[in-house]
């Protein structure tokens, strides 16, 4: 195969490239409000086959999004398989008015393209998809199998992938998994993550009173804010830990090699405190031990407090009802059932089981070892396309990864083209488009690398 042909191909077809990510991203395709999911299925489905890629809408059940399912069989090498894993959902919009331009403009300015999955996760996919049609269109083959498995739910907490993956388990064989997405770290160099956190959301409610009342009945009349308030304080203290017992029970330290490869990570603390407006971290940590904390430490988070009035000015009120939504970070051997059973007894013996939970989603963390040939071949690549790369342990975010690697029994690497600042979740989310391009090409040398071997 002739790479060199593959990797110009790449340079001379960026103008195609830009405009299928355009499509994707003009194509609204919102999860959490189930807004425009089949659409954009279809349109991913289509972008495959114009790049020659064989692709079909995968279904579980009513109600649920389609999977995208693409493969192209390699002649040359059909006994390797490397599967991509995407989404196609994008997280919602708001606040609407925070954006410069339309949230699904796809607008180029200079080197970046914006619009909500311009990075996460339309970017992403859209370099994968064009590294295979960069081989095929240039040696009419590829270096082994390719199979892409894009769902629509990855935003809100992929609550069917695992049924997917076990449904098609045939199907979506394969020998290693390259993972959504990767950040590209503030001196371009993308971080290789070979973990993520698991998650546990909830939300805690409390109705006290039949409507909003007058706060001049606040001497008589509870106010589930207060309520809601104490019963949050007791699940952690201020310096980040979590107070419910037996939460970090079966959490395992880090071994020599990761807390070495921690270690030589780099982390540009300075540059993260101003770009996030922050002067200290939780705890004042620092350094070392700030990285150690977003490989390794569970977290405990409010996500949103809703209660009473939150316009302008001032409103004596007393509100009627309450509510928290709350987010725990778990980190690998924490099974999300069993905390969340610690949660609920904690509430209970702290006195607040009159609080309403309703559980949005868990899920449990995964890594991959560090020692797996999979992990050097993707290192190479991204060296070699990149003159340099950081391998980091895990990401401090959460995704479907142990699913993957429990159902399919593969390796999963995280690289990609998200820049660390690119905004994703955020109004003026963009992607740079040098970086996109050097992705795509990262991912043929990754396709090229893991079949040799
Ligand atoms: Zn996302």
């Amino acid at each position: 195969m002739n790479m060199n042909h593959t990797l110009r191909y790449v340079d001379d077809h960026t103008k195609g490239l830009v405009s299928d990510l355009q499509v994707l991203i003009r194509q609204p395709s919102v999860s959490a409000k189930n807004e425009g999911l089949e659409k954009c299925a279809k349109l991913v489905c289509n972008i495959m086959k114009k790049s020659g890629i064989k692709s079909e809408l995968l279904r579980l059940k009513k109600g649920v999004p389609p999977l995208v399912f693409g493969e192209v069989k390699s002649k040359q090498n059909p006994n390797k398989t490397l599967l991509f894993y995407n989404h196609y959902d994008v997280q919602p919009v708001e606040p609407f008015e925070l954006w410069d331009d339309k949230p699904f403009s796809g607008k180029i300015k200079g080197n970046k393209i914006f619009g909500r999955g311009s990075s996460d996760d339309k970017g992403e996919l859209i370099t994968r998809i064009k590294a295979v049609e960069s081989y095929l269109r240039t040696n009419g083959d590829v270096p082994c199998n390719v199979k892409f498995v894009v769902e629509g739910e990855e935003e809100i907490g992929s609550e069917h992938v695992e049924l997917y993956l076990k449904k098609y388990r045939k199907k979506f064989a394969c020998d290693a998994v390259i993972w959504e997405f990767g950040y590209v770290d503030s001196k371009n160099r993308p971080i290789i993550s070979l973990g993520m956190k698991g998650l546990l959301y909830v939300e805690l409610s409390k109705k006290e009173s039949t409507r909003d009342l007058h706060s001049s009945l606040a001497v008589i009349i509870k106010n589930p804010a207060w309520r809601l308030l104490e019963a949050v304080k007791s699940l952690r203290n201020a310096d980040g830990k979590i107070l419910i017992k037996d939460w970090y029970k079966e959490v395992q330290s880090l071994t020599k090699k990761e807390l070495q490869l921690i270690e030589s990570e780099p982390f540009d603390e300075i540059g993260m405190k101003k770009e996030y407006g922050v002067k200290n971290f939780v705890a004042n940590k620092k350094g070392k031990a700030a990285k150690q904390a977003l490989v390794a430490e569970p977290t405990c988070n409010i996500a949103g407090f809703v209660s009473g009035y939150t316009e302008q000015g001032a409103k004596t009120v007393l509100p009627g009802s309450a509510f928290v939504k709350i987010d725990f970070r778990l980190v690998p051997n924490m099974d999300p059932k069993k905390q969340l059973a610690r949660l609920r007894s904690h509430l209970k013996s702290k006195g607040f089981g009159d609080l309403k939970m309703t559980v949005y989603h868990g899920e449990a963390a995964s890594k991959t070892n560090i020692s797996d040939p999979f992990v050097s071949q993707v290192q190479e690549s991204a060296n070699e396309i990149y003159g340099k790369s950081i391998l980091s342990v895990s990401s401090a975010g959460t995704g479907p990864m142990y699913a993957f690697a429990q159902v399919l029994k593969s390796p999963c690497v995280s690289i990609g083209c998200t820049h660390v600042y690119a905004r994703i979740h955020s109004p003026n989310e963009f992607a740079r488009l040098d970086l996109i391009k050097k992705t795509t090409k990262c991912m043929c040398r990754i396709l090229e690398k893991f079949a040799k071997d």
